[in-house]
């Protein structure tokens, strides 16, 4: 059997005091609730450790920055507050042009999230910042153009990402670039060479008997060989060559811009230096040669591959013509 309901109670209508009384009460629940609001935003302001900020961009006007403005950029938010000027003075000089182009392509695209730059904190050092802004129109008067943004500091993340890159691209023993490295920028240098007409030399090299070093001093002394004539390699260097080191005890290098003639001085040169180096184990001395095959880019090639194939050879004619020597490809 279902259970009698009770007749609801009665209730009398509210009196107009109680009406007003109930209004009140319900105006202080809710500046009670958006005081609580409002604390709970700027504690979680206060804790966010990026600037959220907003950019009057007709009037130039920087509108808000949040509280994590002066922590990351060391400056007083009041002033940046009162002139923009202060922001582009934090900006590393090299990278103003760019923070504020892309700033500025925010106008066509509505937001732009890949914003980096650096800036000069207050300590005098530099960070690096991610900067994404979006694009708000202000719809009531007027129709002003407000830009906001998120800017966070990722110096740890960048420094993270360059220790990445050089680990990804660096021989760990001779501290040169990694076979792979050293060709991906090699076939970069041919492309251009290619595209702008310019002259290419191509150069390997190779130590002339090193297992014996290794069979007779030792894998340690046969690292620190490798190690000094990576060195003796990246000194030769001009500003903008490649070098590499392509194999066990095999380099390469490539010098963009160089004919074969200069391209042959600096073979020459490296060779000397190799051949003055002073070794020693215990209290034997001992001396390093190498032996190295050039070459340089012609009309006919289609690739790298055919540039390297050359100075192999070449450097394989060198082996069978005595070692230490360039042979010319
Ligand atoms: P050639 O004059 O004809 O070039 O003879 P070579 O002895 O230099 O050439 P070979 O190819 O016979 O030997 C190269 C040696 O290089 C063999 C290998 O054990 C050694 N090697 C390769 N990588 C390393 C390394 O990282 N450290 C050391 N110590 N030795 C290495
Ligand atoms: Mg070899
Ligand atoms: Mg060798």
């Amino acid at each position: 059997m279902p259970k009698k309901l009770d007749p609801p109670a009665y209730q009398a209508p509210p009196s107009d005091t109680a009406q007003t009384l109930l209004a009140l009460f319900h105006a202080q629940a809710e500046v009670s609730r958006l005081g609580e609001r409002e604390q709970l935003f700027s504690s979680l302001l206060e804790s966010v450790n990026a600037v959220l900020w907003a950019f009057d961009w007709e009037t130039r006007q920087v509108l808000y920055v949040s509280p994590a403005f002066e922590r990351i950029f060391g400056r007083q938010a009041a002033l940046v507050l009162s002139d923009y000027n202060e922001w582009r003075d934090a900006v590393y000089p090299d990278d103003l042009a760019h923070a504020e182009r892309s700033m500025a392509d925010v106008l066509v695209n509505g937001a732009v999230e890949d914003r980096e730059y650096r800036i000069i904190n207050a300590a005098g050092e530099v960070r690096w910042l991610s900067d994404k802004c979006y694009l708000k129109h202000r719809d009531d008067d007027d129709n002003r153009v407000i830009i906001v943004g998120i800017a966070e500091d990722i110096t740890e993340k960048k420094q993270l990402e360059r220790e990445l890159q050089r680990l990804a691209t660096t021989d760990v023993l001779t501290q040169s670039s990694n076979r792979r490295h050293f060709f991906e920028c090699a076939r970069q240098a041919f492309d251009d060479a290619r595209a702008d007409g310019t002259p290419l030399s191509f150069l390997l090299l190779d130590i002339d008997d090193f297992k014996l070093i290794n069979d007779s001093y030792g894998h340690q002394q046969g690292d620190q060989v490798l190690q000094r004539i990576a060195d003796s390699g990246k000194s030769a260097l001009r500003r903008g060559d490649l070098f590499g080191r392509v194999g066990g005890e095999e380099f390469a290098a490539v010098f963009p811009g160089c004919t074969r003639e200069v391209a042959e001085q600096i073979a020459e040169r490296l060779q000397r230096e190799i051949q003055r180096l002073s070794f020693s184990h215990g209290q034997k001395p001992y001396c390093v040669t190498v032996s190295q095959g050039l070459t340089s880019l012609d009309e006919g090639d289609e690739g790298l591959e055919s540039l390297f194939a050359r100075a192999d050879e070449a450097m394989y004619q060198a082996k069978r013509q005595g070692k230490n020597q360039i042979v010319l490809g």
